[in-house]
């Protein structure tokens, strides 16, 4: 079939992204905000239990295990600032799914995506529960999940979608008066399976949480090695050395201090904007009364959503891997790339061309070959990591948490009964096998956008032995 033009190939007046995006500042809108510090210790630490990285998969595993052993004495250490990572950076989706969708989980665990389902709505409902008794000041709204359909092809596996997962299909008519979008199809809406958080708040606020739970948090302080020295763990950081009995490794895209996990899991970039706050009259033109997360149904999708001062948050698209592995702050300010996710914004909202950006960041994400976290035990099992969220982890960290307490403490759960969390996914091939398989994959995934969906040879073969990527 020949390549056709999707909606997003339009063309948008040049001089319209350069105004846009002429006042934008490099950073994540939602670190911009006052945060508490955390020196690094001034003495040799000694703990029971020390969680490596302060994102929301640490500082879960921190909270969660001051829960189950009150009188253990619990340590996070931060090699930058709490939350200034990925789970300072994201979309803010909370979404039930642990599996990255239903369709990647039924593909891979198909005996186990009921249990699995369940478990990821236990969990999300949990999270709200949490939130809501510790009192913590996330921004959390249960807003449901929309997904729109902005080719005629997409309202085919929308249609298909709502047979499988029960949400509720909108016709075309439907889904404008939710949102008003030229671009929109048709929708798909969940309303109980997603809500929306201010993600940066929600780390910070975990950490406030740890420490009334009496866990000690120290920043700018990286961990080098994890050393066994008989019965303890000996853990040399840029500072003081730390020794303790369990460590939980929750260093998501960062090099692991575990050799053998490197080759699991690759640095994917992902793009992201957010508008200056709309007024009254902006919003009207694009109603969106209920606040949903939404996101388009391309392999290369766009999400979005609005924060609490009326603000759109407009990420995804490109996914950029870069040869080698790094993650290097130099690739996140890419002019190009913001300006592609800019014009795509007005052809979403043409009738929002008054609104300008504020703020333009990226962020690695953590991938690896199924698209969903796998978990490991290191070190005798004194060691349990998890790897590999793939840019769906606001809610699963929470998940991979506790399956991370679960193994240390040697317990058989229903979640480490998972296969899901018993099996590894397969390591990505070294360079330059990677860079080459993964720039082949993204070539593809942006013909099949432009073919109607049709997938070609590498992508179906990649499907049929369990690797294909499918938003
Ligand atoms: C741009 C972007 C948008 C996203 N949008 C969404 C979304 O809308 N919904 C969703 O569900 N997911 C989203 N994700 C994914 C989600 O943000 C992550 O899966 C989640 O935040 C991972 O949390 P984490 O704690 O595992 O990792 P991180 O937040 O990356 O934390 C890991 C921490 O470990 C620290 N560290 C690393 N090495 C060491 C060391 N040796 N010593 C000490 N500390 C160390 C790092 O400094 C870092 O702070 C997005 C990700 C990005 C980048």
């Amino acid at each position: 079939m020949r390549d056709v033009e999707t909606v997003f190939d339009a063309h948008v007046d040049p001089a319209l992204l350069d105004r846009s995006l002429a006042q934008s500042t490099s950073g994540s809108v939602w670190l911009d905000l006052p945060r508490p510090d955390h020196p690094p210790p001034s003495r040799p630490v000694t703990c029971d239990l020390l969680v490596i990285g302060g994102g929301y998969t640490g500082l879960w595993s921190a909270l969660h295990a001051a829960h189950r052993h009150p009188d253990r004495r619990i340590v996070v250490i931060e090699a930058d600032r709490i939350g200034w990572a990925a789970s300072g950076r994201n979309g803010g989706f909370v979404d039930a799914s642990l599996t990255h969708g239903f369709h990647n989980g039924k593909s891979r665990w198909p005996n186990e995506i009921d249990t699995l389902e369940a478990l990821g709505l236990e969990n999300l409902d949990g999270m709200q529960a949490e939130i809501a008794e510790l009192g913590l000041d996330t921004e959390w709204q249960r807003t449901g999940m929309l997904s729109v359909a902005t080719e005629p092809h997409q309202v085919d596996w929308l249609e298909q979608a709502a047979e499988e997962t029960q949400g509720q299909l909108l016709d075309r008519v439907q889904v404008l008066d939710e949102v008003h979008s030229p671009t929109y199809l048709a929708g798909l809406y969940s309303p109980d399976t997603c809500a929306i958080v201010n993600p940066a708040k929600l780390a910070l606020e975990l950490a406030r949480a740890c420490r009334d739970r009496g866990v000690h948090v120290y920043e700018h302080t990286t961990a080098t090695r994890i050393d066994s020295a008989g019965a303890a763990l000996l853990v040399p950081t840029d500072g003081q050395t730390i020794t303790c009995r369990q460590v939980v490794l929750a260093t998501n895209v960062y090099p692991s201090l575990l050799k053998r996990n490197r080759l699991f899991t690759v640095p994917v970039y992902d793009y992201v904007l957010a508008t200056e706050s709309m007024t009254e009259a902006q919003l009207d033109r694009i109603g969106w009364q209920r606040r949903q997360g939404i996101g388009d149904s391309a392999n290369q999708f766009h999400y979005y959503r609005l924060t609490m001062d009326n603000r759109i948050v407009w990420g995804g698209y490109d996914a950029v891997y870069h040869f080698g592995r790094r993650v290097n702050s130099a690739y996140e300010d890419r002019r190009d790339i913001y300006r592609r996710l800019a014009a795509h914004f007005f052809i979403t909202f043409p009738q929002l061309d008054d609104v300008r950006f504020s703020h333009r960041w990226a962020g690695p994400i953590d991938t690896n070959t199924r698209f969903c976290a796998h978990w490991g035990l290191a070190r005798e099992g004194r060691v349990a990591y998890v790897n590999g969220f793939t840019g769906l982890g606001v809610g699963a960290t929470r998940f991979a948490a506790d399956v991370c307490l679960d193994l240390l403490d040697g317990l058989e759960t229903a979640r480490t009964r998972l296969e899901m969390v018993r099996k590894k996914p397969l390591p990505f091939p070294p360079e330059p096998l990677a860079s080459v398989g993964i720039q082949a994959t993204r070539w593809s995934l942006d013909r099949a956008d432009h073919s109607a969906g049709r997938r070609n040879i590498l992508l179906r073969t990649l499907d049929a032995v369990g690797l294909g990527f499918d938003s």
